[in-house]
């Protein structure tokens, strides 16, 4: 007989880099996110999170041909 191998899909908090915290599901126990919905310049149009590993620079970069319309 097969062994069920599906990995345990759980409900786990989610930390950003910015304090929120949110729920998501994943296999994993718990997660650390580097940015969000709630902190990102995309999602919230403005920039209001001190950006001190040019993380949100990259994130920029990475929708840069969303934002330039
Ligand atoms: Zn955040």
């Amino acid at each position: 007989m097969k062994a069920d191998i599906h990995p345990e899909y759980n409900k786990i908090k989610a930390v950003c880099a910015c304090g929120h915290e949110f729920e998501l599901g994943s296999v994993e126990k718990e997660m650390k996110v580097e940015i969000c919905s709630a902190c990102h310049p995309f999602f919230t149009g403005k920039q209001k999170l001190v950006d001190t590993a040019g993380r949100i620079e990259k994130f920029k970069k990475k929708y840069a041909h969303l934002e330039k319309k």
